[in-house]
């Protein structure tokens, strides 16, 4: 029996259809090196974008055609049947069905477990997933609600993982997760039962009677030996985080090169920014998403740090790593977004100089906040000149991503 894995989205889609990869070689199937010898087709789907939606239903119509010739399966994995699982009223499961009557199993990520290494496909580089799922709701962001609230991998698995890379010998690695620098906080956080999304109100893990930070007899015996790193957020503990520890020791093991994504600016600690100073084989190029450039849209976004703040970042993070370059995800044309808010972005941008940008043109997707509640008034014509504008800046903006 043979597989075809047809794989949609960010990289982390991508390892994912490698630990899937490995859960059917376990099954003692081979890969097909074409839809045309496979005996089941799996399409691993994204949801950051309606297009890549409209893809994976136009792509399962063509599978039709040759289902009806001979026998053939077809899976649908990823995002889109992440918000099924999810989805209590089971509406969003009927939907799919509903639209894609051929496909013989919507499939949950979840069933490949993180005990399924990735077969990686790149031959210098491994890609290592640390974590899934995202505690953030960005209003704009299916992730949420596709991968559902973060869950850091164990901390020995991922050592393991990168030992074995290192034995055979790849040179360089990545580590993925969706917020990479919050690492480690479900671990530490869940016996105490403390929510890891409560600042708003106050410091949540500064409670009485539960040691200096409240989660002092949380830590679970496997992160035990590590002093967690407290991220403090506009003045606030946010969360404590085992990313700096995590980061370093895979440093340690002599790779030429370390690299993660993505990383977001408020989890972006002194401590990481220590490690990464520490260590030259670490990345010199650090994607710090910004969305936009003007603060009354990355309030609309419920993105919890102003310009002023992120742009303090950029300069600390520069003083005190040599060399360091930035990228960054954007998205333009947002809900209610005006030229002047646009404009500040583009002038963000100029100022900061990004080395590349992955720049979206924004679509409501389901679910999130800004579907429910804010209205997506900004004309199709608008958001392409928009786009275009930053893609004829400086930098070169990559299209269609994050
Ligand atoms: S944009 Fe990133 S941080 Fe925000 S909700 Fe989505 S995955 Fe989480």
């Amino acid at each position: 029996m043979k597989y075809f894995i047809k794989t949609f989205g960010c990289q982390q889609n991508l390892t994912d259809s490698g630990r899937i990869e490995n859960a059917f070689q376990a099954r003692g199937m081979t890969k097909a090196s074409s839809i045309k010898e496979a005996d089941y087709v799996i399409i691993n789907t994204c949801m950051v974008r309606r297009s890549a939606e409209d893809r994976v239903y136009g792509m399962v119509i063509n599978l039709n055609k040759i289902k009806k010739k001979r026998s053939l399966k077809i899976i649908v994995t990823g995002c889109m049947v992440g918000i099924a699982a999810r989805d209590t009223t089971g509406k969003y499961l009927q939907k799919l069905k509903e639209r894609m009557p051929e496909v013989d199993e919507f499939m949950p990520i979840e069933e490949v477990g993180f005990d399924n290494p990735a077969v990686q496909t790149d031959p210098n580089t491994g890609f290592v997933v640390i974590s899934n799922g995202c505690n953030n709701f960005c209003t704009y962001c299916v992730v949420p609600f596709s991968r559902g609230k973060e869950v850091s991998r164990p901390y020995k698995d991922i050592i393991n993982e990168c030992l074995e890379l290192k034995k055979r010998g790849y040179r360089m690695v990545t580590l993925l997760g969706q917020n990479v620098n919050s690492y480690g906080s479900d671990l530490l956080l869940n016996g105490a039962k403390i929510p890891v999304l409560n600042d708003l109100g106050g410091n949540p893990i500064n409670r009485k009677g539960k040691g200096s930070h409240g989660v002092k007899n949380a830590v679970s015996s496997e992160v035990k030996d590590f002093k967690p790193v407290y991220v403090k957020h506009l003045g606030k503990h946010r969360i404590p985080t085992l990313f700096p520890h995590l980061l370093e020791e895979v440093a340690k093991m002599g790779f030429e090169k370390v690299d993660f994504m993505s990383s977001n600016p408020w989890d972006f600690s002194d401590e990481l920014i220590g490690v990464i100073a520490k260590y030259p084989n670490i990345t010199r190029t650090i994607h710090l998403p910004i969305q936009s450039g003007d603060d009354e849209v990355l309030k609309r976004m419920n993105r919890w740090y102003t310009t002023k703040e992120y742009l303090d970042l950029i300069s600390k993070i520069k003083d005190q790593i040599s060399n360091v370059k930035f990228t960054t995800d954007i998205i333009v044309g947002f809900c209610g977004e005006t030229d002047e808010e646009f404009e500040n972005t583009y002038k963000l941008c100029k100022k900061v100089g990004f080395e590349k940008a992955y720049v979206a043109r924004y679509s409501p997707r389901p679910q999130t906040a800004a579907t429910k509640n804010l209205i997506d008034d900004v004309p199709p014509a608008v958001k392409k000149k928009r786009w275009l504008k930053l893609d004829s800046l400086i930098f070169k903006p990559i299209r269609n991503q994050k």
